[in-house]
């Protein structure tokens, strides 16, 4: 059958729905998307999610692949590195790539999404349907059932396929899970911590209380604090904390005087640019964060699953959303290669991907650990200054795990990880018995390109032994 009679069913307009509306109406599908809230353009419902989120070279290929490309970009406040914040209130800058070009951005969920929208609604074949939640999917005949918020009224939609883009409480998912028609494999882990969003407010003239371009971290071990930047002039203010270990924590933090005195202790000069703490904390909801993965993510060519609804992941990569639009450009690759079947397109689409997903879920795991705790670690440090080095001196040859992930979009989230994780052991064990100098110029270019060839070396081995060891 041809695209244009094709009719596609979207379930949920969060970043991934209305990225993949937007492309699969430019494909010339008939497209219906549901989304259960109200349209985020008319109403203010932020409150409670990632006001901002750390985007990067994965998701712009996402953004590239629609065209919106200018258009995003107006959109976002380059991050160059991370600032570290210690007790003291000293202040480390440590930049995320040796390469100037390579930074992140922050960007506001809101703002992205509501751009998404408009364009895909520019396409007539795209309608988009708000205050509809879907109950359940029937996916043996490819039919979802929808309560419409504001009737109240109950209806089923039918359609050629169905994706779900309904984030990671997938209602698609809990229906494969409930029907027991096939094998199909779930688990769902929290973290023992939760977080909950702050703020850093503009100062009195509308400009930044602290530095704009860079990712503000401030690790404590147990538990961090991060802030990233919005247009506006305000921060974004995360604290990531147990809910129920440690001297401070969630379920004891339950009158303004122990947050503040928490703040005071912990992080004095956040404190400082925070008069609105108290009120923040107590206003805002506290949101545990999870990992989800499940197979298969399809049933025949009849539904599939994508972005979070497949592969929730906790944030500390900065990695959800991009993830989920490289889904897109994936999914729009095969779509390419074999339109009009859609078993094979699922079915391919499923089997690339996954290990990619899952990949991505274990580093952000990695990364919860190396932000609250090990960047504030000196071993740590000279790690970075060397892999900062490496990639100022040998911008074609070396790239960390960080670079690997975030700017390498070439190649896989998988294949980023085994070779990151590798040339992390191989830097590690180097520096155990090797004192560094650095910085790095002409004058000891032959020591930095003798570190190059040993840590070269010794990632091919480390890759080497876990082939043997069965470890990938
Ligand atoms: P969602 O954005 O969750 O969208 C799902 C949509 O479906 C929503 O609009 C929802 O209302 C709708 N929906 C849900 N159920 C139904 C239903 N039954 N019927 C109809 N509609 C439904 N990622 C990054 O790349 N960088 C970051 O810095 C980053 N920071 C994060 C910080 C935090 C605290 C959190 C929690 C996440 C962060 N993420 C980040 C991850 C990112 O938010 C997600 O990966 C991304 O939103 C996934 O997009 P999605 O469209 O799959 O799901």
């Amino acid at each position: 059958m041809k695209n244009n009679q094709q009719n596609v069913l979207i379930i949920g307009a969060g970043l991934c729905g209305s990225l993949l509306a937007l492309r699969m109406g430019q494909r010339g599908y008939n497209v219906n998307v549901y989304e259960m809230r109200p349209d985020l353009r008319k109403t203010d419902i932020s409150a409670g999610r990632s006001i901002n989120l750390a985007f990067s070279d994965r998701g712009n290929k996402g953004i590239k692949l629609v065209g919106l490309e200018k258009k995003v970009q107006e959109l976002c406040i380059p991050m160059n590195g991370r600032m570290l914040h210690d007790k003291d209130g000293n202040t480390f800058l440590s930049n995320y790539s040796g390469r100037t070009h390579e930074y992140i951005n922050s960007i506001s969920r809101g703002g992205l999404n509501a751009l998404l929208l408009d364009e895909a609604e520019k396409h007539p074949n795209v309608k988009i349907h708000f205050n509809k939640k879907c109950k359940s999917v029937d996916f043996e005949n490819t039919t979802a059932l929808f309560k419409d918020y504001l009737t109240k009224d109950e209806f089923i939609e039918d359609a050629d396929c169905i994706i779900a883009t309904d984030g990671a409480g997938s209602a698609l998912r809990k229906s494969y899970y409930l029907g027991k028609k096939f094998l199909f494999s779930f688990s769902q882990n929290y973290l023992t911590h939760g977080y909950k969003e702050l703020a850093i407010l503009p100062d009195k003239n509308g400009g930044y209380k602290t530095y704009k371009n860079a990712l503000h971290i401030w690790p404590r071990g147990e538990f961090m604090v991060i802030a990233l930047p919005n247009l506006d002039g305000s921060f974004t203010v995360t604290l990531f904390l147990s809910y129920d270990e440690g001297e401070y924590n969630f379920n004891n933090l339950t009158t303004p005087e122990r947050v503040t005195e928490f703040f005071k202790k912990e992080f004095p000069d956040a404190l400082e640019l925070m008069p609105n703490l108290v009120d923040d904390f107590f206003e805002n909801p506290t949101a545990p964060l999870g990992t989800v993965k499940c197979t298969p993510w399809h049933y025949k060519g009849n539904t599939l699953l994508m972005g979070d609804s497949a592969h929730a992941i906790v944030p500390f990569y900065g990695q959800g959303m991009n993830a989920s639009f490289e889904d897109v450009v994936e999914f729009d690759a095969i779509l390419e290669n074999h339109d009009g079947d859609w078993e094979k397109v699922f079915t391919e689409f499923s089997k690339t991907r996954k290990k990619d997903t899952d990949a991505i879920a274990d580093l952000a795991i990695d990364n919860f650990h190396e932000m609250k705790d090990h960047v504030a670690n000196p071993l740590f440090q000279k790690k970075r200054k060397i892999e900062m080095a490496l990639e100022n001196h040998f911008p074609n040859t070396y790239f960390s795990k960080y670079s690997l992930v975030t700017f390498n979009e070439e190649i896989g989230y998988r294949e980023a990880m085994l070779q990151g994780r590798a040339q992390d052991k191989a830097i590690l064990n180097m520096l155990v018995d090797r004192d560094i100098n650095t910085p790095y110029d002409e004058s000891n270019i032959d020591e930095l390109h003798q570190i190059l060839e040993k840590i070269q070396n010794e990632t091919k081995a480390v890759l080497e032994d876990d082939k043997i060891a069965g470890l990938h």
